[in-house]
């Protein structure tokens, strides 16, 4: 390389998004040389995948992976990392970007060492996201043990500030800056990945499912936070009515999904999270029955089809081919019935189970609010890639449903476009 091409090459990265597929595009540019700024709304890095119990086809637990991308992290100087951070303007063209971004205060800075003295102080109580509100954390809180940044945060939406400040009071670290403010900062970048990730549908939109209707219908993302160690009943699949430890669960695909209703795409990742999830009840009550209502099971290529055979080889997993079309609670046992109708043959199941999973999928962040930036998107809200224009890239679950290994191939071509997007300016 000559050295006027070395100086241009040095230009930088910006991307947004800090869930897996962003650690990936980030870590893989900064790992070649690109200095790589990344900004995430949430105070924590990981995205969803924090969120997860075990990952599928391994069945490991996610703080495997994050944990060593983490370090990768801190080990890189390269590297600038931004939470509870947002883009608010981009100008400029492809290999030269002028961006402006929000910091958002966090009221805890460097000092914390998550002792949590601050937590046991503070006397307010808010419901608890990170858990889809299954149970409740502090206003000053870590947002799971495994967090990174280790920091905690305080939610200004609940907390009354300086007027309690309880928290700042028993802190022995002076971490606690209740009078913190947001900040904007300015960055030129060379080019910008977009990895917004995804949210799940929302499950209440689907009239006939039953979803806060009736208690023990849940999603698919609460049963991951059930079965999670961390998670709010400490890894004890427990039906939200009774507490009781379920003897049957029954798993409804495709709920909202490929459905022009709701959403006409299929998200990639429901048939094989259900046969995961059935491994988490089975290994917890060895006696417990498992349904599944499909309308057809997508486990794609040779992994996912071995992982899907060997779950069809329990003798107490129950493949339904119908696509679940009413629910009914008995009122006494709270168990759920669900009826569902064989799109071929007509034939109505009716099965019952003590507690119901919706199989939702996913919607693009960007559906809601699409980034400051002139980006294509899809009919449903995906970011389209525009090679041809080039500059702005999308990575993962922002372009479409994947996977975590997909998510992270096409973050690594991502940090590939990137980069030659500043070799070529
Ligand atoms: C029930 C369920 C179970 C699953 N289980 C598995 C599994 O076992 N194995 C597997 O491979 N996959 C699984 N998946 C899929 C997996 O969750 C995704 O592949 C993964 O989350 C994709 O990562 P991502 O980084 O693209 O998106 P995300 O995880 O959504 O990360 C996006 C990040 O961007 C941040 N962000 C969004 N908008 C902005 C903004 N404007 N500014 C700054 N930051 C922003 C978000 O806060 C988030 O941190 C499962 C999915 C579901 C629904």
């Amino acid at each position: 390389m000559t050295a006027e091409k070395a100086a241009l090459a040095s230009g930088s990265i910006l991307v947004v998004g800090g869930g897996i597929s962003g650690l990936t595009t980030t870590l893989e540019a900064a790992e070649v040389g690109y200095e790589v700024f990344l900004v995430e709304k949430n105070p924590y890095l990981g995205g969803r995948v924090t969120q997860l119990n075990q990952y599928f086809p391994k069945l490991c637990p996610p703080s495997c992976g994050l944990e060593i991308n983490f370090r990768r992290i801190k080990d890189n100087p390269r590297i600038h990392v931004f939470t509870l951070a947002e883009v608010e303007k981009v100008d400029g063209t492809a290999g030269n970007y002028d961006v402006t971004i929000k910091l958002n205060p966090r009221f805890v800075n460097e000092n914390c060492t998550a002792c949590d003295e601050c937590v046991d102080a503070c006397p307010v109580e808010r419901n608890n996201g990170f858990n889809f509100d299954m149970d409740k954390n502090k206003a000053i809180y870590r947002p799971f043990n495994m967090a990174f940044p280790m920091r905690y945060v305080i939610d200004p939406s609940v907390c009354t500030g300086p007027e309690c400040g309880k928290c700042a009071e028993v802190c022995k670290y002076d971490a606690i800056e209740l009078q913190m403010e947001a900040k904007t900062i300015n960055l030129n970048v060379g080019a910008i990945v977009w990895a917004t990730g995804w949210e799940p549908y929302d499950a209440s939109k689907i009239d006939n499912l039953g979803f806060g209707q009736y208690d023990n219908i849940i999603t698919n993302m609460m049963m991951e936070r059930l079965a999670a160690p961390n998670g709010p009943t400490k890894g004890k699949i427990l039906r939200p009515s009774d507490n009781k430890e379920p003897e049957s669960v029954l798993f409804v695909q495709c709920a909202g999904s490929r459905d022009e209703n709701h959403l006409p795409y299929c998200s990639y990742i429901c048939c094989m999270a259900s046969l995961k999830q059935a491994t988490y009840v089975r290994e917890r009550y060895p006696d417990a029955k498992i349904y599944i209502c499909y309308i057809d099971v997508r486990a794609p290529g040779q992994r996912y089809e071995k992982f899907y055979k060997k779950i069809k080889e329990d003798e107490n997993v129950f493949l339904i081919k119908g696509k679940a079309a009413e629910v009914s609670e008995d009122p006494e046992t709270r168990n759920i019935t669900v009826v569902a109708e064989n799109t071929e043959t007509g034939e109505k199941i009716h099965q019952t189970a003590e507690m119901v999973v919706l199989a939702t999928g996913m919607v693009p962040t960007t559906l809601a609010s699409k980034p400051p930036a002139d980006l294509k998107y899809n009919e449903d809200g995906f970011i389209v890639n525009d090679f041809e224009k080039g500059g702005m890239f999308a990575a993962g679950c922002a372009n479409k449903p994947s996977d975590v290994v997909s998510s992270n191939q096409n973050a690594t071509g991502m940090a590939l476009k990137a980069i030659q997007t500043l070799v070529r300016r």
